[in-house]
């Protein structure tokens, strides 16, 4: 089994939780500690292969800062959160790209990332279009995926995970063959 580590990223009550506990879990929980930080595993299966899944949650404690710079030094794919329903919240990815980009040493396209607008089921609320989601992978560098999900409804959460496993698995160094 092939280890995988991902890490939910974005700002804080975009629904990062509520993801991952129903991808989990297959349920959605209407509340959840925000503080609480947790890594869950699942075990996928792509190609005919199976991978453990081990899922950080993240959440914005006080020393989060430092915290953030451990996760992403260690994560191998991101998920990059926001709420369709605030604006702010899809703002904030600009500064978390960054410092993955940092970190990683190296441009957003070479690392595996999935732009998720949640809470798409709250489509009276909408305050980012799905125009701008796309945008915003053209930007970043075309060669990672954007999805609005819902946690809630559960739609797309499965796929967002498949996307994130299958980049992974694409842009990671290819083992020697003997
Ligand atoms: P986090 O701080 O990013 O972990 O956000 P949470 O997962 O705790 O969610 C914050 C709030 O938004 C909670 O009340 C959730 O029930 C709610 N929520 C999360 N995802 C969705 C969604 O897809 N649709 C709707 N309608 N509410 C959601
Ligand atoms: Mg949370």
């Amino acid at each position: 089994m092939i280890n995988v580590k991902i890490v939910i990223l974005g700002a804080g009550s975009v629904g990062k939780s509520a993801i991952t506990i129903q991808y989990v879990n297959g349920e959605f929980i209407d509340y959840y500690d925000p503080t609480i930080e947790d890594m869950y595993r699942k075990v996928i299966e792509i190609n005919n292969e199976h991978y453990m899944l081990e899922i950080m949650d993240t959440a914005g404690t006080e020393n989060f800062l430092v915290m953030r710079d451990l996760y992403i030094r260690n994560g191998q794919g991101f998920f990059m959160v926001y709420s369709i329903t605030a604006k702010s919240t899809f703002y904030e990815l600009e500064a978390i790209k960054d410092q993955i980009s940092r970190i990683k040493d190296t441009n957003t396209c070479n690392i595996p990332m999935v732009i998720i607008g949640n809470k798409c089921d709250l489509e009276k609320d909408r305050q980012v279009k799905s125009s701008e989601g796309e945008e915003l992978v053209k930007k970043w560098g075309g060669n990672i995926d954007f999805l609005e999900t819902s946690a809630k409804d559960n739609t797309n959460i499965s796929i967002a995970f498949e996307q994130l496993v299958k980049q992974i698995i694409s842009k990671s160094p290819k083992q020697p063959t003997t």
